[in-house]
């Protein structure tokens, strides 16, 4: 009998999943996306979920990465020297999503926006850009699969004392390798 998938096999699938969407809309945007390697002003110090950050740190360690570098000064601490991921394989889903046209439910407007970083289609004339869910990633959809799995990973861990709020600072992960 098979057996059920644990939340950080669930976690896999869904990154793999963003990724192939991403590369998808990548393509689908090419026109007016610029994100580059050594483009980092959207990076930051993340938090991110219990099950986000064990993902992390296991894959890292399947792959006998070694405490990854780490520099305070710096935006998000991983980014090196030439604004470079040294973490990139292992990134979180948040990163993987970033500068693309991300579509969500606005309740002010009480309808979907569409939110992009403002270095990407900025050639473009705001009248001419036309999103809809062919080209953009719906945020929403993204967030309530992660949050489910988040929920999932709290169920098999009743011992962590981790709460549906508790969110682990990324810069931790050399505490686990
Ligand atoms: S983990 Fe990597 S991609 Fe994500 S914010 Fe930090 S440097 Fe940027
Ligand atoms: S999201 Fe913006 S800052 Fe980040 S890589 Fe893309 S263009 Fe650069």
């Amino acid at each position: 009998m098979k057996s059920k998938e644990s939340a950080i096999e669930r976690y896999i699938k869904l990154r793999e999943l963003i990724d192939q969407m991403a590369a998808d809309l990548e393509t689908v945007n090419a026109g007016g996306m610029v994100c580059r390697k050594g483009c980092c002003d959207c990076c930051v110090n993340l938090t991110v979920f219990p099950v986000e950050f064990f993902a992390i740190v296991e894959g890292m360690k399947k792959a006998g990465v070694s405490k990854p570098a780490f520099d305070a000064a710096r935006a998000c601490g991983y980014l090196d020297e030439q604004g470079a991921c040294v973490i990139y394989p292992f990134r979180p889903m948040i990163c993987r999503t970033q500068g693309l046209p991300l579509a969500f439910y606005d309740e002010q407007q009480e309808g979907y926006s569409v939110t992009f970083c403002p270095k990407n289609f900025a050639d473009d004339d705001p009248e001419d850009l036309d999103f809809g869910p062919d080209n953009t990633l719906n945020l929403d959809d993204l967030n309530d699969a992660l949050f489910e799995i988040h929920l999932a990973y709290l169920a098999e861990h009743p011992e962590s004392g981790y709460t549906e709020q508790t969110r682990i600072e990324l810069s931790r992960l050399g505490e686990y390798l």
